[in-house]
Order: structure tokens, then sequence, then C-alpha cells
């Protein structure tokens, strides 16, 4: 399976923010791979992004009886116990929370799971995809014909999130199960990349830079130059 996979992945702080709040994980020995958006403030959003991406490699590396989609919710289902646990520890992280795109792959096909606004696009034939839903007051109020998608992505709401990592005692996930094609590429992003950049320039910079870390490493370039308002993070796999 990893000899089919290649990938490359980058965070950056931006142009605004002080701290980076982002994690990603990049795991070519186990197909697993996430990107998290951390908040909080202070150092709590960066602790609430690493402890999810952790709780996810700890999770889905190595075998196990239990079906991929089992092992997946447990590692969301975990890694929320665990942001909890530290609220409940320090109560100066209370509001701590995050976000959780995650993909893992398995002969020929992707798991992949979301809770919060990070995304998931798929690039097949020079079409992009976004596989995820974001789970974001915007999209609720585009869901439900109340507002239009261009309205949606300038309002001062747009970074309103209806569920992270934290928030609550049960985590409510979507999974998200995809056959692969030889050629597939999986971008995973946090709203930092897709806040500056539309889907069509995102998709431009990757039939333009077929060598991943090159892609990653001008994604994350583009959203700087448009503003980089926010922290940036891009993970992409492709198989073959
Ligand atoms: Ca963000």
């Amino acid at each position: 399976m990893t000899s089919q996979l290649k990938a490359a992945g980058k965070t950056h702080v931006g142009q605004v923010r002080a701290d980076n709040e982002d994690a990603l994980l990049v795991d070519l020995a186990s197909g697993v791979f996430a990107v998290a958006d951390g908040m909080g403030g202070h150092a709590a959003g960066e602790v609430a992004s690493r402890l999810a991406v952790e709780a996810l490699k700890e999770t889905l590396s190595g075998d196990s009886e239990d079906s991929p989609s089992d092992r997946m919710y447990g590692s969301y289902n975990l890694a929320n116990a665990r942001i909890r646990e530290e609220v409940v520890n320090d109560s100066s992280r209370q509001g701590m929370g995050t976000t959780l795109v995650a993909a893992k792959f398995d002969s020929g096909t992707v798991l992949i799971a979301n809770v919060g606004d990070s995304r998931a696009y798929l690039v097949r034939d020079g079409r992009m995809r976004q596989v995820t839903t974001d789970h974001s007051w915007v999209m609720e109020q585009v869901d439900s014909g109340r507002m239009d998608e261009e309205t949606a992505a300038n309002h001062p709401y747009r970074n309103v999130i209806t569920r992270a990592l934290g928030s609550r005692e049960d985590v409510d996930v979507d999974l998200f199960k995809q056959t692969l094609e030889p050629g597939d590429r999986l971008l995973l992003c946090s709203d930092g990349l897709t806040g500056m950049l539309g889907d069509s320039t995102i998709l431009e910079i990757l039939e333009e830079e077929t060598n991943l870390e090159t892609a990653v490493a001008r994604l994350i370039e583009e959203a700087n130059e448009s503003g980089g308002e926010d922290n940036i993070t891009a993970v992409i796999v492709e198989y073959s």
C-alpha cells in the first residue's frame, strides 16, 4: 500500500497571526494523513490540534480487527476525550477545540473523516471536488437557501464553526468512503488556504505542479501573497 502512495505536507503561520494553531499528520507507513485547525487562543489551540493528530496516529497505525470505520470513529472519540480532559485539568483552556479532517488509505480505497471546516478535495482527471461538507454557520445558511456561496465566502461570520472536537461530550463525525483510481490526488487543508484561494486557483496550482513538495509550497506561498490572514496548512497525497 505504502509504495502506491506519495505525500507532502506543510504548515505556515501566515501574515497576520502570531501563532500557528494548525497541525498536520503525514504518516506514509500507515497511510494516515490529517489536518487539524485549533482554536481557543493563547497556547490552547495549538494543544488541541496536536492532541487530535496524535490520537489519530496512535489509533490508526498498525493492524486491527476492527473495521476501518470503527477505528476512525474510535480515534475521533479518543481525540475528543483527551481535549476535554485537558480543559478539566487546566481551566485557562476553556473553549479549546479543533477541527480534524483525516484520511486513511487502504487497498485502493480511502476513508475520509471530518469534523469542522477543514476540507478534503479529490483531484481526478483535471477536476477537483470537495469531498467533505463544512460544519460552519455560513454553510448552514447556504444549505437552507438563505445565503449564496459568494456571500458566504466573504461573510464576517465565515469562521464560525458548528462542530469541533472538544466542544461536546459526543462527537458527530462525517465519514466518506472513496474508491481510488491511479493518479488520484487528495488535498487536505485548513481554512487558511481555502479562505485565501478559490477552488479554481487551487486546482490550477495542482495541475501545474506535479511534484508534491513544490505543489504544497506554492499553495502556501500563494495563500500568503493573497493576504495570509490565517494559519495555512496543506497535505497532498497521490495514489498510483
Ligand atoms: Ca483556521
